[in-house]
């Protein structure tokens, strides 16, 4: 059963919304006027548990009044029947291009982080995406990519040397310094994938881990290894003090998601900082020239047949798994049990998180298919709760060392208007294994710093509100 976070029914938030609702009526009986007003949805918060048919004025893209009286707006959205909740933050969202923000928003995103792999280089990121996108975008500066920097390695990451090689001692200490240069440009937090490093020793990893935690963010890693690789991450994190994120635990736990579960949890009751996330998919996806792979000459014929060709939806088998692993290029890997999803979505240390880019229908469908799916179908997520694992615990993950995360996640007063209005009857992702850019149904309005992005089920073309997020150092 579901048991609230301790934060989400505490008396004094409650307190604190009949305080603000008389308050904020106040105003807008006085005339007060608002960009956008919408009117009578179910806004649901997580954070201070309000869950009410209410109003809310949006002004100069932030959040200025929840009331039951009548607001006056130039624009006004009419929200009956549908649920207005915070807009989703995902920590883990490899797509990072106009094409990939187009189906974040049209799930419901509207802050995008790509904390996992990150960058290797956080100023140019940034450069690259000024301006304004769909999305708020943020990104961490990235272990694979800055140890590759630091070995001279061209190939970030894709094979080669960074992945398999052991660093030097001089190389080790260029690692470290463009961690920290990457977080001084606002990088949020620093990403590993060391699954895809076993050159990288459990040492390297720790002294990277301690950069971390001597500047306040968090280690948000792909680990490897399984339950083991687990315990070594959580044992190297702990030495080093640093906070630490372990992305998608249904993939990395596996076939023993519930062991790996419970060893986080184990964690977090001796007073260690972990946090983990999963998406509702039984495959993964990766580069098929990844180092995950490196054994691949050992596999059994049925193997091959569980990885999908992503270009061109084929199952592989000996014969193209060997030619694709030649040209490059990405993968699925079906193979988990809905038994094993089911266990990781529901957990109650999960946030949801994508881990989407282009292909896997993770990309599109994440947020919809909780609330569709496993909320609304199967009933396996109370509704408030699914909510809290998009808006308020991805948010409250990062806002100790990213300041711009405090007015988001929530919808209260001063908060920017970063909104999801959807449908809870009709709520669901379409994308496919074949058609993994096939858009979520049932959001019907998203708005990103008060600007609507999607608007009655489409997107609004020619609008980029959102704005960069970063990291700020102490
Ligand atoms: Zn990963």
């Amino acid at each position: 059963m579901y048991q609230p976070p301790f934060w989400i029914y505490s008396r004094r938030h409650l307190l604190f919304w009949s305080v603000s609702i008389v308050l904020f009526a106040g105003i807008s009986a006085c005339g007060a006027d608002y960009d956008t007003v919408i009117q009578g949805g179910r806004v649901m918060d997580p954070e201070s548990g309000l869950d009410s048919v209410v109003n809310i004025g949006i002004l100069e893209g932030q959040v200025r009044a929840i009331s039951g009286d009548n607001l006056d707006g130039s624009r006004v959205i009419d929200a009956t029947g549908l649920i207005v909740a915070p807009g989703f933050v995902d920590l883990h969202r490899h797509g990072q291009s106009e094409r990939a923000y187009r189906l974040q928003v049209q799930d419901g995103v509207t802050t995008g982080l790509e904390l996992e792999i990150g960058t290797p280089n956080a100023a140019t990121w940034y450069a690259a995406r000024e301006g304004g996108q769909l999305v708020n975008y943020g990104v961490s500066i990235g272990h694979i990519g800055v140890r590759a920097r630091a070995m001279g390695d061209s190939v970030l990451g894709s094979g080669g040397i960074t992945a398999r090689q052991q660093s030097s001692p001089d190389q080790i200490s260029e690692t470290e310094q463009l961690i920290r240069e990457g977080l001084a440009q606002g990088a949020i937090g620093v990403g590993f994938g060391t699954a895809y490093t076993p050159g990288a020793t459990m040492d390297e990893i720790e002294r990277m881990f301690s950069i971390a935690a001597d500047l306040g963010v968090t280690a948000f890693v792909h680990m490897r290894g399984g339950l083991e690789g687990l315990d070594s991450t959580l044992t190297a994190a702990n030495n080093a003090a640093a906070s630490l994120h372990i992305v998608h635990a249904n993939s990395s736990g596996g076939g023993n998601i519930l062991e790996f579960l419970e060893m986080i949890q184990m964690a977090q009751d001796e007073g260690q900082d972990v946090t983990t996330e999963a998406y509702p998919y039984g495959a993964s996806q990766t580069g098929i020239q990844s180092a995950l792979f490196d054994d691949w000459e050992s596999w059994d014929d049925e193997r091959f047949e569980r990885h999908q060709w992503v270009r061109t939806g084929e199952r592989l088998n000996r014969e193209t798994f060997s030619k694709y692993r030649e040209d490059g290029g990405s993968v699925i890997i079906h193979g988990r049990t809905e038994e094993m999803t089911l266990a990781a979505v529901t957990s109650p240390l999960t946030i949801v998180a994508s881990d989407g880019g282009t292909g896997h229908p993770r990309g599109a469908g994440t947020f919809a298919r909780i609330l569709g799916r496993y909320v609304r179908e199967q009933g396996a997520l109370e509704l408030m709760d699914a909510l809290a694992r998009m808006t308020i615990l991805p948010t409250l993950r990062l806002e100790e060392f990213v300041p711009a995360m405090k007015t988001k996640g929530r919808i209260r007063i001063g908060s920017d208007a970063d909104i999801t209005i959807f449908d809870p009857e009709t709520v669901i992702d379409r994308a496919t294994y074949l058609e993994g850019s096939l858009t979520s149904d049932g959001i019907e309005y998203v708005l990103v710093n008060g600007i609507p992005v999607v608007y009655e089920g489409e997107i609004a073309e020619g609008v980029r509100p959102g704005k960069a997020v970063k990291a700020e150092m102490n």
